[in-house]
């Protein structure tokens, strides 16, 4: 599937068609809302080629490779072979990452840190579980609430929801609470010249108390029928006033189901300011995510679709590594913490989110075999120290260096199989 753009919608509706084996786009970022329902369907995409759309011609063949992020076309008879085998190879590789599924997400000095699943429709599922799961950390509702040329009813969120629980494996899970606007879904009824900075997430939520509700309604009906535990997950929060407005919706609701024991409340710290307030709002919740797709777009000013700022858009920046530093200890350890961006399957990221202490690390399942079987060769003592050394370098490129060096020393078994550069 070749495109100028494409957007997460599109991407999501056309990838259910078996036929598109890999997405080329001129523009886009590698943390843009299309990437990431890529990575979810497991698609090799590739962003940020310019010209691609106009390069190729329609029927062309190309060759697609995600791991490296080269495109190849006009092959000769000898490059197609070599593709062909090396596409082989892949496959091979995939089936031999799906023995570190099995694993336990924890160091080999025996620190558990839980690895979850990002979904973005409750299909994928079965690849959570596949790759081995330890629960979902996090399903973006808002694709759900696309599906349609209109929002689901109360009806089809239950129906939906419920498939979350009723798996048999996880006994619990994470729903995020609407999340429109941004570079996901454009604000039906409301223009915006900038919606990144819009009426996104609990914003939206708290001006549209009816679809607030009608969400909540179905996750607490699935509450009382499954007698699971779900999480319900905040968006785009920027001050304590958001936090407190929506606990009073949630009890509100909750008198019609009397469902407390059977939900928690959590926050999305993705916004600047709520980076800086994360010890007070975790006086108000039960756990606390990071976003770190969001968040870097903000604290970098950097628009995560922009092809032109990826090098900006450095999950190594000193900002970065010293904000998620500050958030962890303004939360200190007495609430559960994860990191739900897609950093969380970054493996050079993997020492810094163990030594720092997070409890939970939820990404595309796609990664979750190679980040598993990192995460049990990785020891936390010396994560730590690595932290300690990131966090006293200046510039992105010598802590991308400096991580990129400890992980080739100590992850061994899993870059065996790992068959692309780290
Ligand atoms: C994030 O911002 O990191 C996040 C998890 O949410 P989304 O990518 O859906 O904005
Ligand atoms: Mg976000």
């Amino acid at each position: 599937l070749v495109a100028h753009d494409l957007s997460p919608i599109d991407t999501l509706k056309y990838c259910q068609n078996e036929k598109v084996k890999g997405i080329l786009t001129d523009l886009g970022g590698a943390t843009s809302h299309t990437a990431i329902i890529a990575r979810s369907l497991s698609i090799p995409a590739i962003m940020s080629l310019y010209n691609i759309s106009h390069t190729l011609k329609p029927g062309q063949r190309a060759y697609v490779d995600g791991y490296k992020g080269i495109v190849t076309w006009k092959t000769n008879k000898e490059e197609k072979i070599q593709m062909e085998s090396l596409r082989e190879e892949y496959l091979l590789l995939e089936e031999n990452l799906l023995e570190f599924s099995k694993l336990t997400g924890q160091t080999n000095d025996g620190d558990l840190v839980s690895v979850k699943a990002n979904i973005e429709i409750t299909s994928e599922l079965n690849s959570a579980i596949r790759y081995g799961a330890e629960g979902i950390g996090m399903y973006r509702t808002e694709f759900l609430f696309t599906s349609k040329d209109r929002f689901p009813t109360e009806d089809e969120q239950f129906e939906d929801y419920k498939k979350l629980l009723n798996t048999n494996h996880f006994d619990e899970a994470t729903i995020r609470t609407l999340d429109i606007g941004g570079d996901k879904i454009k604000n039906l009824n409301v223009e915006e010249s900038n919606p990144a900075l819009g009426l996104r997430g609990i914003r939206y939520s708290l001006a549209n108390i009816d679809i607030f509700e009608r969400q909540l309604r179905a996750i607490f009906r699935v509450c009382a029928e499954e007698e699971k535990k779900i999480r319900i997950l905040l968006p785009m929060i920027s001050n304590i006033d958001e936090i407190i407005k929506a606990n009073e919706i949630i009890d509100q609701t909750n008198k019609d189901f009397m469902v407390s024991d059977f939900y928690t409340i959590g926050v999305v710290i993705e916004t600047p300011s709520a980076a800086i307030l994360a010890d007070e709002i975790s006086n108000h919740v039960d756990f606390i995510s990071i976003g770190t797709n969001d968040l870097l777009q903000y604290i970098l000013a950097a628009d995560r679709t922009n092809e032109n700022l990826s090098n900006l858009m450095s999950y190594y920046q000193p900002s970065v590594i010293k904000i998620i530093k500050q958030i962890k200890d303004n939360v200190g350890n007495q609430k559960y913490i994860s990191i739900c961006g897609e950093m969380a399957s970054d493996i050079l990221s993997l020492p810094l989110f163990i030594g720092l202490g997070f409890n939970e690390l939820s990404m595309n399942s796609h990664s979750i075999p190679i980040i598993k079987s990192a995460m049990n060769e990785l020891s936390s003592i010396e994560c730590k120290e690595i932290v300690n050394t990131c966090l006293d370098c200046k510039k992105a490129s010598e802590i991308e260096e400096i991580l990129r060096k400890f992980i080739n020393d100590k992850i061994l078994k899993a870059k065996n199989l790992m068959k692309y550069e780290i």
